[in-house]
């Protein structure tokens, strides 16, 4: 029985769902403050708990990872939606954990990534970036990083978990 799931809204990477060339995904690395959903404060990671400089709640700054190696997981589309709209969401199957990993993504004019503790940042022209674009189902780098800056505001680096699967059923 699988217990564990994901949920995914990302219309950009769709395709790469649906026909199950999407091998990966990459997650928050980092909680928001659970009572104003603000709060997140890079500069502080040492700390594991800060206070949240909005509402004077505590949050931790680093999310644990989600999911394991050899966790099976069922891949959703857009679940939080389902009591709204029945018809939109989906189940696309389930997935084995191949691989967890963490990567630091920044804007300094352009986007880019680095393993954490590695020195080394590839930018979205790198073979690295379109790698892991790729196995997210982006079509390149620059959509990629587009994406999560969008998202997230990457104007101060930020962390993310990533996770690489096999498809099961
Ligand atoms: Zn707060």
């Amino acid at each position: 029985m699988t217990e564990k799931y994901l949920n995914n809204t990302c219309k950009e990477v769709l395709p790469d769902f649906l026909d199950k060339s999407k091998c990966q995904t990459i997650r928050r690395g980092w909680e928001n403050c659970k009572q104003c959903d603000k709060g997140y404060l890079y500069h502080n990671e040492e700390h594991p708990k800060v206070n949240c400089p909005n509402c004077h709640g505590t949050f931790r700054i680093d999310k644990p990872a989600k999911f394991k190696v050899g966790d099976n997981v069922k891949i959703y589309w857009d679940k939080d939606n389902q009591t709204k709209h029945q018809h939109i969401w989906k189940e696309l199957g389930v997935v084995e954990i191949t691989e967890v990993f963490q990567i630091e993504i920044r804007k300094i004019g352009e986007c880019q990534f680095r393993y954490v503790h590695s020195e080394h940042w590839w930018s979205q022209e790198g073979g690295r970036a379109l790698e892991l674009a790729e196995s997210d189902g982006f079509k390149s780098a620059k959509d990629m990083f587009k994406y999560f800056d969008k998202q997230y505001d990457l104007s101060e680096p930020r962390k993310f978990w990533v996770y690489r699967w096999r498809w099961l059923e």
